[in-house]
């Protein structure tokens, strides 16, 4: 018995190393926010001093890319906090719920009173929100930064924040998703000067989300028929600064 364990053990140390890409397999779940990040082994609750409150989860390697960042800021006099970090499934499609029926108002609007249609209304809420399984948000490498109010950003502090990251944010592998919108993003979601993504990893997951996801795994919330037609992985999901496309997704 010893014997075939040490065989075995040998045989093993001879195989060539796992490809990347075989290293890194995401599946579905993880695709989708289909699983709890407070018991998933890739990753970690955010210390209180890098949030503004408990009970945010990253995946490892972008926490740690994280606080080198917020290092660097500091020392340049920029305080960055997280106010978002992974979203699972649910808690997007709460979110989604709720402007979808109404719950919440969407620019004074109650959407479910106001706008009948729903190819309409989706394409209202998806100026800022993902749909449920669509956002970047499931996979841990995705952070909104000090605020989610364009306001802030046209403030001095704010101003000052966005162009400390604009500048460096990319040497820490973070860049801005949503920029402006223009000849290389055309259409998505609008332009978000508070969410970055770490696209050293992100991109691992794009590339795999395009590989396993379509619309037909998009349901199980409010809406989720206008999917298929608004063809919301093409015209939102891929609908990125083209710095956080890998060569495969253009
Ligand atoms: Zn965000």
């Amino acid at each position: 018995m010893q014997g075939i364990l040490v065989n075995a053990a040998a045989a093993n140390a001879s195989s060539p190393a796992p490809s990347e890409t075989t290293d890194r397999v995401i599946d579905v779940a993880h695709l989708l926010g289909q699983f709890n990040p407070a018991t998933d082994a890739n990753f970690c609750e955010v210390e209180a001093r890098y949030a503004n409150r408990k009970g945010l989860y990253l995946r490892d390697e972008v926490y740690d890319a994280f606080k080198q960042m917020h290092k660097a800021a500091k020392e340049d006099g920029v305080s960055l906090g997280i106010v978002s970090a992974t979203r699972t499934f649910n808690a997007q499609k709460r979110i989604w719920e709720r402007k979808w029926t109404g719950a919440r108002r969407v620019d004074g609007r109650n959407l479910a009173k106001t706008i009948s249609d729903p190819i309409a209304r989706a394409r209202i809420i998806l100026r800022y929100s993902a749909m449920p399984g669509t956002s970047r948000h499931h996979w841990g490498t995705d952070i909104d930064l000090n605020s989610v109010e364009h306001a802030y950003f046209e403030s001095p502090a704010g101003r000052k924040v966005f162009e400390w990251l604009a500048a460096n944010a990319r040497s820490f592998g973070f860049y801005q998703t949503y920029t402006p919108k223009g000849n290389d993003r055309p259409q998505g979601h609008e332009e978000e000067p508070w969410h970055w993504s770490y696209c050293p990893l992100a991109k691992e997951y794009l590339k795999q989300y395009v590989q396993k996801v379509t619309s037909d795994n998009l349901r199980g919330f409010k809406g989720s028929e206008t999917a298929a037609q608004l063809d919301v992985i093409a015209n939102y999901v891929l609908m990125i600064n083209p710095k956080c496309l890998s060569q495969e997704d253009r």
